[in-house]
């Protein structure tokens, strides 16, 4: 485990001994590579991540308080531009000592990482990854557009209706004809 190969990895594991009674301030930058983000081609982070904020221990739990911000670069879902789309994420991190996992699990039958923003430290370090990576997942946006209004693709010569006014016949696709067909159904049932 070379600090070499870690590549900027390390910049997010914290060495608990050094944090002072009185506190930490943190800040740091990271690529997406040592935060082990899903691969996907709709999702990605156009600049480092930063987080920021505060270490402070109180015994052998550590608290961490702060934001992750970054840059994603996604399509757009209806007409497939990318657009750069800023998220900032508030982090409020607790780091159990190992023991407690113990003590949870069996006393109380309970997966302590289940509970959101609960993580363990070693009793050496902690480590900012897990809570990092899970804000930013959480960061991608299910349906992202361009504009609200974005007009899409033509379903017949896949043209930017953003850009160019087509005049393909949508037939098939278009929403109004199914719309029309519906209450056709709905009237011929009446009739009947
Ligand atoms: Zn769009
Ligand atoms: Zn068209």
């Amino acid at each position: 485990m070379a600090a070499s190969q870690q590549g900027n990895s390390a910049a997010l594991v914290v060495n608990i001994a050094n944090i002072p009674d009185e506190g930490l301030a943190f800040q740091t930058e990271v690529t997406a590579t040592p935060l082990q983000l899903p691969p996907t081609t709709e999702v990605e982070l156009s600049t480092p991540v930063q987080v920021r904020g505060w270490l402070t221990k109180v015994t052998e739990q550590v608290y961490f308080q702060g934001t992750v911000r970054g840059t994603l670069a996604v399509a757009c879902s209806r007409c497939l531009d990318i657009i750069h789309s800023d998220f900032t994420a508030e982090m409020r991190v607790v780091y159990l000592p190992p023991s407690t996992r113990l003590q949870i699990e069996g006393e109380e039958g309970v997966d302590a990482e289940e509970v959101l923003d609960l993580y363990m430290h070693d009793g050496t370090t902690l480590d900012l990854r897990p809570p990092v990576h899970d804000n930013v997942l959480l960061a991608f946006p299910v349906q992202p557009l361009c504009r609200p209004d974005c007009a899409g693709l033509c379903q017949v010569c896949g043209g930017n209706r953003n850009e160019v006014l087509c005049t393909c016949q949508e037939t098939e696709g278009d929403p109004r004809f199914a719309l029309l067909k519906q209450l056709h159904f709905l009237r011929r049932r009446e009739d009947e």
